[in-house]
C-alpha cells in the first residue's frame, strides 16, 4: 500500500481540504503515547509505505495527514496521557484534537488504540465518551497482544469488551502482524458505505 505524507497540521486552518483534487474519506488514529500507534500504521501500510515515527512526548502537538492508497487519508493524531507533558501542551492537544474531531467533515472512522495489557484508562474512556457524544464511528484496537499469554489475552479482551456495546475489540501485534487483515476490513467498510 502506497502512502504519501501530506502535511503536519498545528491548527485547523492547516488541515488539508481536497487531496489531489479529491474529497477523500479519512481515518483517524488515536491513543496514549507509546501505545504502538506508529507500529500499527507501519504494519497497515507495509514496506512500500512510509516509516511512521512516534512524536516525542512533550513536543509540539501535530496532526499528520497521509494519503494511503488511491482513495483514503490517514490522520495520525498526537498521543495523549504522557504524565510529564506540561499543562500548556496538554491544553494544546485538547484544542487541536477536539476541533479536529468536532469539525472534520472528511472523518469517517476513528481507531482507538489501547494497550492490551492495560485496557481502558481514564483518558481513553474520556475520548470514547466524547466520540459517542459527537456520534463519531470508531473501532477499538488492542495493541501488543504478543506480550500476553492466551489466558491473559482472553481476560484483557473481556475487560476491554465490557466497556463497549455490541462491538468487538480487534487484537493486534506489530511483532506477529496479527490483526492487520481484520483492521483493514474494518477500515475498508467506510469506502463501501460511501
Ligand atoms: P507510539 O508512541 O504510539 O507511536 O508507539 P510506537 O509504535 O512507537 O511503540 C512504542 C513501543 O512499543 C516501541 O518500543 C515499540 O517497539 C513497542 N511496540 C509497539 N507495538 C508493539 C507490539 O505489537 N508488540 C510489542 N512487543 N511491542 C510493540
Amino acid at each position: 500500500m502506497l502512502a504519501r505524507f501530506i502535511i503536519s497540521a498545528a491548527k485547523p486552518e492547516q488541515f488539508p481540504d481536497r487531496v489531489d483534487g479529491h474529497d477523500l474519506p479519512e481515518v483517524a488514529f488515536l491513543g496514549r503515547s507509546n501505545v504502538g500507534k506508529s507500529s500499527l500504521l507501519n504494519a497497515l501500510v507495509g514496506r512500500d509505505g512510509l516509516a511512521f515515527t512516534s512524536a516525542r512526548p512533550g513536543c509540539t502537538q501535530l496532526i499528520n495527514f497521509f494519503k494511503v492508497g488511491e482513495d483514503m487519508v490517514f490522520a495520525d493524531l498526537p498521543g495523549y496521557g504522557y504524565a510529564r507533558v506540561p499543562k500548556d501542551i496538554k491544553a494544546e492537544w485538547k484544542q487541536l484534537v477536539e476541533s479536529y474531531l468536532e469539525q472534520r467533515r472528511q472523518l469517517e472512522l476513528c481507531v482507538i488504540l489501547l494497550d492490551s495489557r492495560r485496557g481502558w484508562m481514564e483518558k481513553d474512556l474520556e475520548l470514547k465518551e466524547w466520540l459517542e457524544f459527537h456520534q463519531r464511528q470508531f473501532v477499538v484496537v488492542a495493541t501488543k497482544v504478543d506480550k500476553l499469554s492466551k489466558n491473559e489475552e482472553r481476560r484483557g479482551m473481556d475487560a476491554i469488551r465490557r466497556q463497549m456495546q455490541d462491538a468487538e475489540p480487534l487484537p493486534f501485534s506489530a511483532v506477529t502482524s496479527r490483526g492487520v487483515r481484520e483492521i483493514w476490513q474494518a477500515i475498508s467498510k467506510i469506502k463501501s458505505a460511501r
